[in-house]
């Protein structure tokens, strides 16, 4: 017997109706190229977004069709976000930071007809223009005055796209099913691939990082994305802030300066901020070098990558400031799991144990770990094996691929070894192609980081698995230190004892400038083994 329910469709334009009936005066307040604090209301935002579905129109943009973004996270990118999705188009956020061949080849697969760049991306769309012959044009994200001179074809100003737009643009109603987004994972082997979002995943995402054991949001606060626009839509917030009618904050083109976060956090009161645990580093030190306070920030999310505890501990002791780790990826819009809140009565060193796990499922998300032949491993917190997840905003099957993305019995596989206990937290060891292999044992390299971050002279650090010719693979750990500190490399070594088995311990220690990342911000391992290629352990050298 079915339900007697209504159908409404969950869409995107539910989530704009909403917040201009509720919240139409809140905030959102940017740091553009050309505006140092740009501030309007939500109001505001969704009629100029109508304006730009208005001239989209015009410009022969037709249902279905990807419209390339590559901008940072201001109120422009905001504006798009809703013109494209709810007006039936494609919003593809392209992520600026990949190599310009892998850029060349995203626009080409995805057929963007029309490119949204930020003045400062100019010079790269500037140099594979030749091969983006499906493009009709390319509008720059500026008012008139700002316009850059450019040898790029049918250039149009944002600002004069939108001027003489009428006011009241009527939005389509649109199936939940249809597509909304896309974002393309950033390809660390072969082609990047493209993750198509719908409708209906995102509506059900935004309620998923809303729940009180995740984003939790309220009306009244202030969110500051520092997670790209342009990576996994900022990890849901442009649609969970006006769901709730908090003010959103963004950072514009300053996302890695600690000095611009401070500023925007104490003089907009931001209270929750979000982002990969490099832009908490360059923050914390800033607030540390120049003695600042963030007294309005209560909560940071971080994800993306394991966040360690130091970055917690100096949060929370210096800035009664609480860390929520978070787990997730492109292919899951991103949310995974949220370490939410603990009670206060649980021992510091089991507090500190759970914290460092990257939480629970999010509701929406089931998870699984299994073994190389796809055997279901117990949730015990001690085996560890493929992780594969399921639910209703994750990947099937990639854009435009034939073949779905799923197991025969319809997991996605993550790619990520993990362990679950019994009280379902998530423990990632390692991405599956990072994993070190010693002995035929795993080992766990991001614990092995967590340890060396810790200490007070070191800034960033990689553990990386070398080959080693009686044990298949040793860990070698690769350091940056902290400005002005000595680095004793045998006493780093040294302070892994007690803390981690003793075959766990590096074998080697190196010391860089820097290390390399990837476009979102992470360590990047495969450069790294690129990188130290050459590198013999000292006793092969001197045998
Ligand atoms: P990319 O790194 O290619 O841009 P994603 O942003 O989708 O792709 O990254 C997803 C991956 O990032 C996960 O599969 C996992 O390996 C890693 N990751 C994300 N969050 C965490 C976390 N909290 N702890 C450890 N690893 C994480």
């Amino acid at each position: 017997m079915h339900g007697l329910m209504m159908q409404g469709q969950l869409t995107l334009t539910g989530i704009m109706r909403h917040a201009q009936e509720n919240f139409s005066t809140r905030e959102i307040v940017s740091i553009t190229a050309d505006n140092p604090r740009h501030r309007y209301t939500y109001g505001e935002a969704f009629e100029r977004a109508g304006q730009l579905a208005s001239a989209l129109q015009k410009l022969g943009a037709q249902p279905g069709d990807c419209i390339g973004t590559l901008a940072w996270n201001d109120h422009r990118h905001f504006e798009l976000y809703y013109a494209t999705s709810c007006s039936g188009l494609v919003c593809h956020t392209i992520n600026p930071r990949l190599f310009t061949e892998q850029i060349a080849y995203i626009i080409q697969h995805a057929e963007d007809r029309w490119l949204f760049i930020d003045p400062a991306f100019v010079p790269v769309v500037e140099s594979i223009a030749a091969s983006l012959p499906g493009v009709k044009g390319f509008v720059i994200l500026c008012d008139q005055a700002q316009m850059p001179a450019t040898t790029l074809r049918n250039t149009i100003c944002y600002e004069a796209l939108l001027t003489g737009e009428p006011s009241g643009f009527s939005w389509p109603e649109l199936n939940e099913q249809s597509a909304a987004a896309l974002c393309y994972t950033s390809g660390t082997t072969g082609n990047p691939k493209g993750v198509l979002y719908s409708h209906r995943a995102m509506t059900l995402h935004t309620y998923g990082v809303l729940m009180p054991n995740a984003f939790s949001l309220q009306e009244y606060e202030a969110v500051m994305p520092v997670v790209p626009m342009f990576h996994v839509n900022a990890w849901s917030l442009p649609y969970a802030a006006p769901v709730m009618g908090a003010k959103l904050v963004l950072p514009g083109p300053k996302m890695g300066c600690g000095e611009t976060l401070c500023a925007l956090i104490q003089e907009e009161n931001v209270n929750v901020a979000a982002g990969v645990p490099t832009v908490w580093l360059a923050l914390l030190q800033y607030l540390r070098e120049t003695a600042q306070e963030v007294p309005s920030l209560q909560r940071v999310i971080v994800g993306g990558a394991a966040c360690p505890w130091s970055i917690m501990q100096e949060f929370e002791k210096r800035h009664g400031v609480y860390t929520h780790h978070a787990w997730g990826m492109t292919e899951m819009s991103p949310l995974g799991t949220f370490n939410g809140w603990l009670p206060e009565n649980i021992q510091p060193q089991e507090r500190r144990r759970r914290r460092l796990k990257q939480g629970r499922a999010a509701f929406g998300v089931e998870m699984r770990i299994v073994d190389d032949s796809g055997k279901r491993l117990p949730h015990d917190g001690i085996a560890f094996g493929a992780l594969q997840v399921r639910g209703p905003w994750i990947c099937e099957r990639y854009f435009k691929s034939e073949a779905s993305a799923l197991t025969t019995d319809g997991w996605f596989d993550t790619g990520d070894v993990a362990t679950i206990d019994a009280d379902g937290y998530l423990g990632i060891t390692d991405r599956t192609k990072d994993v070190i292999k010693s002995g035929g044992e795993w080992i766990s390299s991001i614990e092995l980081e967590n340890i060396a971050v810790a200490m007070p002279e070191i800034r960033e650090a990689a553990v990386i698995g070398i080959a080693h010719e009686k044990w298949d693979e040793r860990p070698l750990l690769v350091v940056v230190p902290t400005p002005g500190a000595a680095v004793d490399t045998t006493e780093i070594l040294d302070r892994f004892h007690g803390k981690v088995a003793r075959w766990w311990i590096p074998d080697d220690c190196l010391v860089v400038e820097t290390i390399p990342h990837t476009a979102t911000g992470k360590i990047s391992k495969k450069d790294l083994r690129i990188q130290l290629a050459d590198y013999r352990w000292p006793e092969t050298l001197s045998a």
